[in-house]
């Protein structure tokens, strides 16, 4: 049998996605595009690598787990307003910028949950081999009269939640539900009330389930977490305020949790809020960060999702920040760096996205020491992919 010779590649720091101590001075064996060996530089005889990294630092491909690329994060209300009426081609524009700023930061998955228009769903199908690949749930699901028009489709007048997820099927391999409202800026810990009621949310979970899909739930407040969890959702986005018994249950359960920290920082410095909306945002993020320590304490799988697209969260450079205040909430950074790389990729059910042994050669080249992360985590150089530079990433000129 003729083996394949392997390629040494030296590496400076080696972040492994699996939240495993950071590696210093490491030599990567890569043979037909996969890791055969991570050996300590010091403990190489004499070989001399074919590429030579010993300045940078190696981790994974990034995921961001909770995303709106159609979306353009203006702060500008009028703006915001406008980018509503706009065009399906000016839309796809957006997306199209939006992936272009994420692959700049090394995120080549994004989960795309929620555009009424549906555009992010059909993008992910014209470019299956894009560079960032979108796994998207296409417009989600509100109930008339509440939060959720920007990105959701409401059922009929008599129709219940899951006859008009059946009707307006579109093959999304994710259900997103919002079944609660955005986090009040007038009352600190208001929450609002349930959209569906717990049998809705069975039945549609239920028949999502038996359709492949995966399940997707905005809930904020403590009621509105219950609901989803106790239908069988898969992952929980955002999450504020929902208390200990609902965390300890996500842990029981195995359900994913979204946090989004950023967006509520993003809202802290708005300047289009009043000063007591802000001091209001500030706070709702204080109560979120406790809730992400406790949730980590209590085994709860805790994914890196930012709510990009939304007032003042820029795809890519949000996730640097995303990671950072996990940090704030206890998370090392290696811990960090696992919750959007390799624990997402298992909620979405993508192999890879850790650098061991066995697994394909993809990372992410950063100019920069573990210490100078997550802040500098835009000085990416290269992406690899099975063992070789990927020709459609070209470092920014900086
Ligand atoms: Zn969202």
């Amino acid at each position: 049998m003729s083996q394949t010779p392997q390629r040494l590649i030296r590496v400076g720091w080696l972040i492994d996605g699996l939240g495993g101590a950071i590696r210093r001075d490491v030599t990567l064996g890569v043979a037909d595009g996969k890791i055969v060996s991570i050996t300590e530089t010091a403990d190489q005889r004499g070989d001399e690598p074919h590429l030579d990294l010993s300045r940078a630092t190696i981790l994974p491909h990034l995921i961001d787990s909770h995303i709106h690329l159609w979306l353009s994060a203006s702060t500008d209300p009028e703006y915001r307003a406008r980018q509503c009426q706009a065009t399906p081609e000016a839309i796809t524009a957006q997306i199209k910028q939006n992936l272009g700023y994420l692959l700049a930061h090394g995120v080549v998955v994004a989960r795309d949950l929620g555009d009424r228009h549906g555009l992010a769903l059909a993008e992910s199908r014209r470019f299956t081999d894009a560079p960032t690949r979108i796994i998207a749930s296409g417009p989600g699901w509100h109930q008339n009269g509440r939060y959720g028009t920007l990105f959701a489709h409401a059922p009929e007048t008599g129709e219940t939640l899951v006859v008009a997820c059946r009707r307006g099927d579109d093959g999304a391999p994710w259900l997103k539900i919002f079944q609660s409202g955005a986090n009040s800026l007038k009352i600190f810990g208001q929450a609002a009330k349930p959209q569906f009621s717990a049998e809705e949310m069975r039945a549609a979970t239920a028949w999502a389930h038996s359709q492949g899909k995966k399940v997707a739930v905005h809930a904020n407040g403590a009621e509105a977490a219950h609901s989803a969890l106790t239908a069988g959702c898969d992952s929980i986005e955002h999450g504020y305020f929902i208390g200990e018994e609902n965390l300890r249950e996500m842990a029981r359960r195995g359900v994913v949790w979204a946090p989004t920290l950023v967006p509520m920082r993003a809202l802290a410095d708005y300047p289009g809020l009043s000063p007591a909306e802000r001091a209001i945002a500030a706070k709702n993020l204080a109560h979120q960060i406790e809730q992400v320590r406790l949730g980590r304490k209590l085994g709860v799988q805790i994914v890196c999702g930012t709510d990009a697209g939304c007032t003042g969260v820029i795809c890519g450079d949000a996730l640097r920040e995303e990671l950072a205040l996990l940090m704030k909430a206890g998370f090392s950074l290696a811990e960090a760096v696992k919750s959007a790389t390799s624990d997402a990729a298992s909620l979405l059910g993508l192999p890879g996205f850790s650098l061991a042994p066995g697994q394909p050669a993809d990372f992410l080249v950063v100019r920069a020491s573990p210490a100078q992360l997550p802040r500098k985590l835009f000085f990416i150089d290269a992406i690899y992919r099975n063992g070789e530079a990927d020709r459609r990433f070209h470092a920014p000129i900086r």
